[in-house]
């Protein structure tokens, strides 16, 4: 795991219908949404009849080139981009997922994680099933197999029926394009429009990419069917309770996107606004750590009226290939992402705006160079309440060790951090700043108490071999 990173989530998904150039047209969406994952990509096509298909380790831009997107022909596409929460980061593990039976062909690409994979994995095995990678996303395909003799509708309505967890979903036969979505809507995923086709994604930046007009969100429970014929909703679930991921506002999703009703960067600004409320504090300036603090800092000097400055300069063209330097040069890992202007920060009492903290580890070493650039006092904002909890519904720290504030107070992570101070936005003041109902979120990472309770044996590793 490289060390200056933040949180990660683990996949986007993106689908076209009816579009002449529909492999195109997933390429640029999974552009878009390459910041929820960089480790594989892949896109399937159909032209109705036959299946085309490119995937393999990396970003998109390092995946795919005009050749092999000439390749990708038909009016239908689905595409992926991938980091793994549930499974090695081997080739085989790209999606969409491709498998054939009776003659069908199914091509899904996945975004979350089931929480009972590990049950239904036994259950399928004990019935002679034969996986081919460590995906939880296979399980579905299995299920689905299973009931295809019912038609491809119905055969997705018994699969869902038996997964549980987190799934925003697009699936793909030779003549269809599915999109599904949990009951509770953990993961966003949205419906658009462009000339004749319509376009499924993860995110709304994606659908402002490829110019297609944003339609609506797929419901929580919803099952979409688009065909030649017509768009059909199937909604099988009784309807509960929505717990839409809040870490999506906070940290995940990008801030040009509209999820769950609400702009991204308008939520952040709102939770910086509502730090400054929380804790008033004199100070020369304010800054993020670029770019997913920038938000929350704009929305905190807005409400505090203190100065906003970068005391930090990204480097925009560190590659997910660098090589990480030894660990007695590790201060270089971290100034060569975000080196500090030591002109900004020499004798200055400053706050950082974060928005949150997960090991402590990078913000510990970004500490360092702040204090080696001469900053006196440095005090830290976070735009969320402490992570003491692993998340089970797609997010990278699914283990309680790997969370910083699971097992220290806030003064003992304030000191091992550097900090003159430390400070956690409320649990109700989050709420309040995201502006929706308290109930229609998950807060399981922050409260412990969990929407869906994983099933015995749960753990990002629990299908490695
Ligand atoms: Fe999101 Fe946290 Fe819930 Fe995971 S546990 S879905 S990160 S709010």
């Amino acid at each position: 795991m490289s060390f200056f990173h933040g949180p990660r989530e683990e996949c986007g998904v993106f689908g076209v219908f009816g579009h002449k150039d529909a492999a195109k047209l997933t390429y640029f969406g999974l552009y878009a949404l390459q910041h929820r994952g960089q480790e594989s990509a892949g896109i399937v096509s159909s032209t109705g009849k036959t299946i085309h298909e490119h995937k393999a380790m990396g970003l998109v831009s390092e995946i795919f080139d005009e050749s092999t997107l000439n390749k990708l022909h038909g009016h239908i596409a689905t595409g992926h981009v991938r980091y793994s929460t549930t499974g090695s980061s081997v080739a085989r593990n790209a999606q969409p997922f491709i498998a054939s039976h009776g003659g069908k062909t199914l091509a899904i690409a996945h975004n979350g994680n089931l929480t009972n994979a590990r049950e239904i994995r036994r259950e399928l095995e004990k019935k002679g099933s034969i996986f081919q990678t460590t995906m939880d996303s296979e399980i579905i395909v299995h299920l689905l197999t299973q009931n295809i003799h019912l038609g491809m509708e119905e055969a997705v309505v018994k699969a869902v029926s038996r997964v549980e967890g987190a799934y925003s979903c697009v699936l793909m036969t030779q003549d269809k394009l599915i999109a599904f979505r949990d009951p509770n809507g953990f993961r966003p995923l949205c419906l658009g429009l462009l000339d004749e086709g319509y376009i499924i994604a993860s995110e709304t930046c994606a659908l402002d990419l490829v110019e297609a007009q944003y339609v609506r969100d797929i419901d929580p429970g919803e099952i979409l069917i688009v065909d030649k014929d017509n768009l059909r909703s199937i909604k099988p679930f009784a309807e509960r309770r929505t717990t839409f991921c809040i870490f999506e506002y906070i940290y995940f999703a990008r801030p040009d996107s509209n999820i769950f009703g609400q702009n991204v960067y308008a939520v952040r600004k709102r939770l910086g606004k509502m730090l400054a409320r929380e804790f008033p504090i004199e100070a020369d300036f304010a800054m993020p750590f670029p770019d997913s603090g920038n938000y929350a800092a704009i929305g905190f000097c807005q409400e505090s009226g203190i100065p906003l400055e970068m005391g930090v300069i990204r480097n925009h063209y560190v590659g997910r290939t660098f090589i990480e330097p030894a660990q007695s040069m590790r201060d270089f890992g971290v100034k060569v992402k975000l080196n500090p202007v030591k002109d900004i920060l020499n004798q200055k009492r400053i706050v950082i705006v974060e928005d949150s903290i997960i090991r402590g580890t990078t913000s510990k070493m970004r500490i360092k160079t702040l204090r080696e650039a001469g900053a006196w006092e440095i005090h830290m904002m976070v735009s969320c309440p402490p992570h003491r909890y692993p998340c089970y519904y797609g997010i990278d720290f699914s283990t309680r060790g790997e969370l910083i504030a699971s097992e220290h107070s806030i003064e003992e992570i304030k000191n091992f951090i550097g900090l003159d101070s430390l400070c956690y936005l409320s649990l109700p003041g989050m709420l309040e700043a995201a502006g929706l109902e308290q109930d229609s979120f998950c807060l399981a990472c922050f409260t412990g108490k969990y929407p869906i309770k994983p099933k015995e044996g749960f753990s990002k590793l629990y299908l490695e071999s």
